[in-house]
């Protein structure tokens, strides 16, 4: 791929934000709290807000859920811009990344299996049994290898970033993560390099997602650095959490929100912000309006995760 030199423009021109559940399931009370800090933080400095259905990984995808988490967000007043995109169309723009990385020698495939990963490891971080190993050349195009999975050579700098809400952050991925993987041994591409080539593509200014994320960012920033990307702005959100402490997500069988204004108004609360009681609306706009006029985005809690009451 060749480059051409342009003149530098500023990247990040406006304000955009982003949503991206994946469709493994129903829109829940712990998605729907990413998608309102994401979506009020937005609005409230007249940025855009995306929608993105990053079911990159075709194996979590549960058929028809993406549609049914589009119908919940509609039905409790949210609306995006533009049209939705999906990940599983944007393979060659992973692709292209990878290629981009692969040229620049950071990527070696991996034959390890899981099993000598777990014992070659240490804190699950890779010990980079496979770093010597060359790539062959065409990757894509010889289809090769279908046993192993591509790595991406880091470096032992600390690498520093501060979130909007959890503030100064550190990780040093030679020591905390290791050569992570991306591009998987069953030929999908890694979380981490498709997000950030999307975020990149759409011109994300802003991401705000849970916290559970935010050990990701780090990584991710890498990729961008590497990529020669900007960085976006981060901030990640306390994750909501049953009374015994386990994350409302898919796998504990969060149940499908109500789409009511008292669940808006539950997930207001949540976040810190200082919302009326659900009597104090007509309507579910009129909720929304309100979000985006006291939205405070230091109102929302430290904390890795935080119970409710659902
Ligand atoms: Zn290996």
């Amino acid at each position: 791929m060749k480059e051409k030199k342009r003149s530098v423009k500023p990247f990040f021109t406006q304000y955009r934000g982003r949503f991206a559940p994946s469709p493994s399931g129903e829109l829940h009370f712990g998605s729907l709290l990413a998608a309102m800090a994401s979506y009020a933080d937005a609005r409230s400095q007249n940025g855009l807000w995306l929608l993105r259905i990053d079911d990159i990984d075709q194996q979590r995808v549960i058929p028809h859920s993406d549609q049914h988490i589009v119908q919940s967000l509609e039905q409790i007043g949210f609306q995006w811009d533009g049209e939705i995109s999906y990940q599983s169309q944007c393979i060659s723009n992973y692709e292209e990344a990878l290629e981009k990385l692969i040229q620049m020698g950071l990527v070696y495939p991996c034959h390890c299996s899981r099993k000598q990963i777990k014992v070659l490891s240490h804190d699950g971080v890779y010990s980079g049994t496979c770093r010597h190993r060359i790539i062959k050349k065409n990757f894509f195009h010889h289809s090769l290898d279908k046993n192993s999975a591509l790595r991406l050579k880091v470096n032992s700098d600390k690498l520093f970033f501060s979130d909007e809400i959890q503030q100064n952050c550190q990780q040093n991925l030679a020591r905390e993560v290791g050569d992570f993987v991306i591009f998987r041994r069953d030929q999908v591409f890694s979380y981490q390099l498709s997000v950030v080539v999307d975020d990149y593509i759409s011109q994300i200014s802003h991401i705000i997602r849970g916290f559970d994320l935010l050990d990701s960012t780090a990584r991710q920033i890498y990729l961008q650095q590497q990529l020669g990307y900007p960085t976006p702005k981060y901030a990640h959100i306390p994750l909501a959490v049953n009374e015994k402490q386990i994350k409302l997500s898919k796998l504990s069988q969060a149940k499908k929100i109500k789409s009511n204004l008292s669940t808006l108004i539950s997930a207001a609360q949540f976040l810190g912000q200082s919302i009326m009681t659900d009597k104090d609306y007509d309507k579910i706009e009129d909720f929304w309006q309100h979000l985006f006029l006291i939205w405070d985005i230091n109102k929302i809690s430290k904390m890795e995760k935080k119970e409710i009451m659902v």
